[in-house]
């Protein structure tokens, strides 16, 4: 494996992490979790995601339980809060009641003492930034969070947060969490510069386009038991199963064969091209897959191939 800073901090993170939204406590049975979850860590991955919404914790409760066996400072694994947890007007969204009552139930789940990154889940435009900023800032010096982090803010949110930090000296976010992919760039143009220019790493999700760059996904031919064929998941993916989006997964896909790699090898080293990215979050339903992932960390990209990739996606 190989790790990089987050951001301009000192935290190592692995190039590959692994995530836990549709996946673990839902989709996948509990023991595949665990022996997936072990995959990731014996192949050197230490950065694991969750969020108190994902089966309303139960994400965090397999993941957590699953790395529970190994020393609490060789990982990382992360929380997040936003969206709604119940029915009334608390809960949900970044105000300071809120925060703290999920940091501590998320805490109990995972029956850990501290996470290592707390991410707000989207921008609350109902609560003021400092609000947000301040409690976080609490909690850390609690040492209930090392670090604080956002996910899909805007770049100009992301600059309201760096510039209310700065004005009240509390603890600035050092990562953000958005969706980056081949079909999904738009982060490229003020996300990743301002971001930048802050110290602030992205750590990407649905890096695979949630399956559709692993080549699995033919036109009208959705293989069984992938996420697509899942009715009881909500996703995006069935939207990209067009002739479009397929055609493209096809061309990428002979660009890897010629390199003599696979496409979500492709994939995901064409992401961690990007020095602002700390990491690519991966999902995976079972351990082979894993293994598959990681070997892209030893992918280099020449600058035909990127040309190559981006003449397709154009
Ligand atoms: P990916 O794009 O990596 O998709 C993962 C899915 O693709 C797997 O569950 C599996 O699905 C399939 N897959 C992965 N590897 C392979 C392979 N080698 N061969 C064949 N199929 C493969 O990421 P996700 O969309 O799952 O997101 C990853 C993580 O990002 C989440 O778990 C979550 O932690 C985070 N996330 C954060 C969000 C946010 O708002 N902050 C939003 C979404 C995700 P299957 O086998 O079932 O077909």
């Amino acid at each position: 494996m190989k790790y990089r800073n987050l951001g301009r901090t000192g935290l190592k993170v692995s190039e590959i992490s692994l995530g836990s939204w549709l996946t673990y406590g839902k989709s996948v049975e509990d023991n595949v979790a665990e022996k997936t979850i072990h995959k990731a860590y014996e192949l050197g991955i230490n950065f694991f995601d969750s969020a108190n919404v994902y089966e309303q914790g139960q994400g965090e409760r397999v993941m957590a339980q699953a790395l529970k066996e190994y020393p609490r400072e060789s990982y990382v694994i992360t929380t997040k809060a936003f969206w709604p947890m119940g029915e009334g007007p608390n809960d949900r969204g970044l105000s300071r009641k809120h925060v703290i009552e999920q940091v501590h139930a998320s805490l109990n789940r995972m029956n850990l003492d501290y996470v290592d990154i707390f991410y707000c889940h989207r921008y609350d435009p109902e609560t003021p930034v400092f609000e947000t900023l301040r409690v976080i800032d609490d909690l850390i010096r609690q040492g209930k969070i090392l670090y604080a982090g956002v996910s899909e803010w805007t770049a100009a949110q992301i600059e309201e947060a760096v510039g209310v930090a700065d004005k009240y000296l509390l603890d600035r976010i050092v990562v953000n969490q958005p969706i980056y992919n081949m079909f999904n760039r738009y982060i490229e143009k003020e996300v990743i510069p301002v971001s930048e220019k802050y110290g602030i790493g992205q750590v990407v999700f649905s890096p695979l386009a949630q399956g559709v760059l692993t080549g699995k996904y033919k036109l009208g031919q959705v293989p069984d038991k992938s996420r697509a064929a899942n009715d009881s998941i909500n996703t995006h993916i069935k939207g990209m199963l067009n002739e479009d989006v397929l055609l493209k997964v096809e061309k990428l896909e002979s660009v890897a064969k010629e390199m003599d790699i696979t496409l979500p090898e492709l994939a995901l080293a064409w992401i961690l091209r990007q020095p602002n990215v700390a990491s690519a979050l991966i999902g995976a339903s079972k351990p082979s897959q894993v293994e598959e992932n990681v070997k892209a960390i030893d992918v280099v990209l020449s600058d035909e191939i990127k040309e190559k990739i981006n003449s397709i996606l154009a």
